[in-house]
Order: structure tokens, then sequence, then C-alpha cells
């Protein structure tokens, strides 16, 4: 019996900074939570595509506040599903955001889309409210 669980693109990176963290900060415990247990629920995987990687020195993402998770492997009701359930687990204190090129015609999907035309493909990306800090 093979279990769903929380994966990572061998690309992710929990800190770019000069002198790198290799412990996940306290944002990047609970995303990973969130994750693993919305895998168990609905006995999917949850793909982390991108960590502190890639992004500007100020992005959330640089921060190590912000995870992309994979989306463009199910259908949109499937994105939605692990959306709601992301949402749910993170508390009213994180946003879930589905960034795409194009609108998603799935309506549970829909309020949490947010274009962006430079997307390499839909996904998900999570991170605490503006304003939102941990001490
Ligand atoms: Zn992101």
């Amino acid at each position: 019996m093979s279990l769903a669980g929380v994966r990572f693109l061998p690309s992710c990176r929990l800190d770019v900074s000069a002198v790198p963290d290799e412990c996940p900060s306290v944002a990047q415990v609970h995303i990973f939570s969130a994750c693993d247990r919305a895998a168990r629920l609905r006995g999917v995987d949850v793909t982390i595509t991108c960590l502190a990687e890639d992004h500007p020195p100020t992005d959330p993402h640089t921060r190590r506040l912000a995870a992309d998770i994979r989306t463009n492997d199910g259908s949109e009701a499937s994105a939605a599903s692990l959306a709601l359930a992301l949402q749910g687990f993170l508390g009213a204190e994180w946003t879930v955001i589905y960034e795409a090129a194009a609108p998603p015609t799935n309506p549970q999907l829909a309020p949490y889309y947010f274009a962006d035309a430079n997307a390499t493909g839909a996904h998900l990306h999570v991170q605490p409210l503006r304003g939102t800090t941990y001490p």
C-alpha cells in the first residue's frame, strides 16, 4: 500500500541567503504540515515545486514565507479541492492563490484565481496574509 504525502522537487531550497539555514522556518513548517494533511486527507501526493529559490530578495518566497504547489497534473476540480483543504488547514491568517495565465472554469477554484501571465504553469501559491509575521 502506497501512502500519500508531501513531496518536493529536487530544486526546492529552504533558504537562499549567504549563510543558508538548513532548518525550515516556522512558516515553512506550517506549509509542510498543511500539505501533508491535505495529501493524507485526499489520498493524493502534494508536490511542492518552489520554496525560497528563484525569486527577488524581498519576495515572500525568498523570506521563507511562501511555497508553490503543483496543480497542473490534475483537474481544476482537484486543484479546487486542494486549495480548500490547504486554506482550511492553514487558517484565516494565510492566503491560498491559484496562479494561472487564464481564469479557471471551475466555480470552486475561481475565488482563488490570480492572473499571472508569466506563470510557467498553473499552481497554488500559499503565504501568510500581508502584515502577518512570526516572531
Ligand atoms: Zn509563489
